[in-house]
């Protein structure tokens, strides 16, 4: 094959890596990404986030039909699942989204290389695809290889009985129990999803709580909420082994600070203890790009390298695995390739957890602010006492605005609730822009929406709600 030469090239073509072209693209680069994988999009367009919530969204469907239709007065009689239906509903997101992006690679004019990229030198990739190889040079380089799943010692993924996030995207039947490991971002959705197929769900998280990276409020307000719904937690428990059969999965639980061990039976396990960086096979040391201590490419806060030529993102580096994360850092390093300025607050990368209620937060949690010894004040509002949560049936949850006591600069926000997700986005552009909380409460929020929510919990801060 012949040798082709570039200004700019992408390893990866996850949401890091394609929008990272596409920027590069749009300021005048000569273009070209790398992917391995058949489909582009990555991990978040094939095994991740869209179709997750495209199985989210089914399955909250399938549970309103069946369990919540009746308090509005919509009969709906006898309601069946249809797996290889919502399968196929998943399928068809993930390909128009992936199909998605190679349109945008053509509309950009963008090179899309097919196969697994190795370095040879600071500027030189050696790309191979079914046993041939092509020579790749590039000014610039930017690694977006995102990550893989992170192995659970003694236990080991089939893919069938004991399966990673991307097993449990494409189970062939709904199992009567399923076992999930961890209590995080993966454990909470996927187990939601089978568990409103009508599976019996236990959560088997090594801390004392779930979601450990949210405000302490919002995760004991979750659990509570999920155990309504069914969902059985066990914490501050390890599972220290899993044997797979024909049949299913006998494990065995330990409390996480030792003590004695039972075992417990399972049709499937979820292993979702996190992810971690993926650079195998990029033969970095050829370059000579240094990997943290912790595996990841490392950066120096502006996603250069310790190689000139080099830069990284996404799940690679350091910092939070969120798609948006690696979109928005896969446009300012272009960016500064360019030559232009660019900055990522890492403060305000909102996280959102897609369960029914939804989780969202920006900003420091009350725990961090405690720790700190930050003077604050909170406002708080619940969604039973917001109009139209109440015309939704969807009243469980709340808002809560974290301000500085002096300045009143909102310092993070955290909801539980309906359209969390959405709501959120409110708060992160308030927090952009360095608003108090006094801005949010002055602004003319709709009535009647879930927006008014924020507003009630800004006005809270000052002790001045209205509703409540
Ligand atoms: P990736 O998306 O992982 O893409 C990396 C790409 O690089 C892959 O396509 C890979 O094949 C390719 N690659 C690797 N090495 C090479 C090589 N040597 N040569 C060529 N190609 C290579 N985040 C959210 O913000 N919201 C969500 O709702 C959400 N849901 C998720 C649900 C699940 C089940 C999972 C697993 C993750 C979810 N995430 C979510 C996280 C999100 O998917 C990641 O943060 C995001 O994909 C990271 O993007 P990236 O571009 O850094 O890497
Ligand atoms: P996570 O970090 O969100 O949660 C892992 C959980 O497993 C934690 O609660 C941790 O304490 C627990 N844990 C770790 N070791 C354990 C052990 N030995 N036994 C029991 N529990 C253990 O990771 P995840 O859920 O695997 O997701 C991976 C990443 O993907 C997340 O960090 C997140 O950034 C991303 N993701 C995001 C979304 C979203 O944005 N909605 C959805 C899915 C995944």
């Amino acid at each position: 094959m012949a040798d082709s030469t570039y200004d700019f090239v992408v390893i990866g073509s996850g949401p890091g890596g394609y929008v990272c072209a596409i920027r590069a693209a749009q300021l005048g680069f000569k273009t070209a990404c790398i992917e391995k994988d058949p489909t582009l999009g990555g991990t978040c367009l094939n095994v991740g986030c869209i179709p997750s919530k495209a199985l989210l969204a089914a399955s909250e469907k399938y549970e309103e039909a069946q369990s919540h239709l009746g308090a509005f007065g919509v009969d709906v009689g006898n309601v069946a699942l249809n797996l290889l239906g919502m399968l196929a509903h998943k399928d068809k997101v993930v390909k128009a989204n992936t199909d998605g992006v190679a349109y945008l690679f053509k509309k950009n004019k963008i090179d899309w290389i097919k196969g697994t990229a190795a370095f040879t030198g600071p500027n030189t990739l050696s790309v191979t695809a079914e046993g041939e190889a092509q020579t790749i040079t590039a000014k610039n380089i930017v690694i977006a290889t995102g990550s893989e799943v992170t192995p659970l010692l003694g236990i080991a993924i089939d893919e069938k009985r004991i399966v990673s996030s991307t097993g449990a995207l494409k189970l062939d039947a709904v199992p009567k129990t399923m076992v999930v490991i961890g209590g995080g971002y993966i454990g909470l959705e996927m187990g939601t999803v089978w568990q409103r197929l009508g599976a019996s769900v236990t959560v088997v998280e090594f801390l004392d709580r779930i979601l450990p990276g949210m405000d302490g409020e919002v995760s004991k307000s979750m659990q509570r909420i999920l155990q309504k719904q069914g969902m059985k937690f066990r914490l501050a428990t390890k599972v220290s082994s899993a044997q797979a059969s024909e049949t299913g999965v006998t494990l065995t639980l330990e409390p996480a600070k030792g003590g004695n061990a039972e075992t417990m039976q399972a049709d499937i396990v979820l292993v979702a203890v996190g992810r971690r960086a993926f650079t195998g096979g990029l033969a970095l040391e050829k370059a000579g790009v240094k990997l943290d201590d912790r595996g990841r490419v490392a950066t120096n806060g502006h996603f250069a390298t310790n190689v000139p030529s080099i830069y990284a993102i996404g799940d690679a580096i350091d910092g939070p695995m969120l798609a948006h994360k690696a979109e928005d850092e896969g446009s300012i390093v272009a960016e500064i390739i360019a030559g232009q300025s660019g900055h990522m607050d890492y403060n305000l990368v909102p996280g959102v957890v897609y369960t029914w209620p939804e989780a969202a937060q920006v900003g420091k949690t009350e725990e961090q602010l405690k720790q700190e010894g930050a003077a604050y004040k909170v406002g708080k509002f619940p969604f039973s006492a917001n109009g139209r949560a109440r015309a939704m049936n969807m009243t469980d949850g709340f808002v809560k605005i974290l301000a500085d006591a002096k300045t009143d600069t909102v310092l993070g926000a955290h909801i539980i609730g309906p359209e969390a997700g959405t709501l959120i986005a409110e708060i992160v552009l308030a927090m952009e822009f360095g608003a108090s909380s006094e801005d949010i409460a002055r602004t003319c929020h709709a009535h009647p929406t879930l927006e008014e929510a924020v507003k009630e919990a800004a006005l809270g801060v000052d002790g001045r709600s209205i509703h409540i």
